[in-house]
């Protein structure tokens, strides 16, 4: 038996990073209204781990930013759903 769960595009509001060296967590929230005193900044996801300095797979930093700008084009508007499955234990 599978269990279905349908979620929002606005349930995927935190992305967390592992490190593969030293698996470190880094949590992102794509929703956070923060602006540095210095004005707004485009959103820059982290290259490296904060702990240790490990750089992420090249791929990631770009991904996380292409995720982040689906997230804010569509979370908005609400739309989009996901089906999540997984077997029942
Ligand atoms: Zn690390």
């Amino acid at each position: 038996m599978k269990k279905q769960m349908l979620i929002s595009i606005r349930d995927l509001r935190f992305a967390t990073l592992v490190c593969t060296q030293c698996e470190t967590r880094v949590t992102l929230d794509f929703a956070s209204q923060f602006q540095p005193a210095s004005g707004p900044r485009p959103f820059e996801p982290p290259q490296k781990c904060p702990q240790c300095g490990q750089r992420y797979d090249s791929n990631v930093p770009d991904a996380i930013k292409t995720l982040h700008q689906v997230y804010r084009a569509l979370a908005g508007v609400d739309v989009v759903t996901f089906t999540t499955e997984r077997s029942a234990e």
